[in-house]
């Protein structure tokens, strides 16, 4: 090789290295889940309304039991003692799906009930995950997760819960019928982050698309004052 023919070659060598190299943050970004737009914090949103509060308070506690009794479970579980000796078994018996975190929700250690629910309301937290997601994708505003507190209650847990909390009825809780779900009304999770936001932006934006989810008949949405809770029947 002579040495133009050389130093073309190592010229060469040296801008197709330049490509590479310049091209990799280019591809890590494209392979690793970045989370793109702004933070809740960087955002303005409205209060609710006068109707938007009314519309989260119309349908008190018995619609959901109604609801829950019509079109979930049978009757309620006595304890969690049948699950905790064939967890694997549990949710087969009863037709019944596990439920664990995922990109849209994420599910805290639960003390008072199981992470199950029937099909229909599994698919209502997907399509209520890609909803929140598509709105904040319309505001600029990143991915950022919901956090589901309380699902399956069995008698048991109602008591226990009764003790520590107002709002747990006594002798009857939609939360029996593995058709509802509590949702924290200000504790997030920015997408592919463990550490929780606590924010009233996101959790008025999450509110308005369930008000819309409610208005098209797909679920009953109570606001409960005292426990942070958006408590959630599915249709
Ligand atoms: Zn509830």
């Amino acid at each position: 090789m002579n040495k133009r023919k050389k130093r073309y070659h190592t010229r060469k060598i040296l801008i197709t290295t330049a490509i590479f190299a310049s091209s990799i943050p280019i591809l890590f970004s494209a392979l690793s889940p970045t989370n793109k737009g702004k933070t809740e914090a960087q955002v303005s949103v409205p209060v609710l309304s006068k109707n938007e509060n009314r519309a989260l308070r119309r349908y008190n506690n018995n619609y959901h039991l109604k609801l829950a009794q019509a079109k979930g479970l049978e009757k309620p579980l006595v304890s969690k003692d049948e699950y905790k000796t064939s967890p694997k078994e549990f949710g087969r018996r009863y037709d019944l799906d596990k439920i664990t975190d995922n990109k849209y929700y994420e599910i805290p250690h639960l003390t008072n009930s199981l992470p199950y629910l029937q099909e229909p309301a599994v698919e209502f937290l997907d399509l209520l995950g890609e909803a929140f997601c598509d709105q904040l994708e319309e505001l600029g505003i990143r991915k950022y997760r919901f956090s589901v507190t309380s699902i399956l209650r069995t008698i048991e847990d109602q008591k226990s819960l009764r003790k520590k909390n107002v709002n747990a009825t006594p002798n009857n809780s939609s939360h029996y019928y593995g058709r509802t779900f509590d949702i924290s009304q200000t504790r997030f999770f920015e997408r592919g982050n463990s550490k929780p936001v606590y924010t009233y932006r996101l959790r008025n934006i999450l509110l308005r698309v369930l008000i819309k989810l409610q208005t098209e008949g797909k679920c009953y949405v109570l606001l409960e004052g005292q426990t942070k809770c958006i408590h959630v029947t599915v249709r």
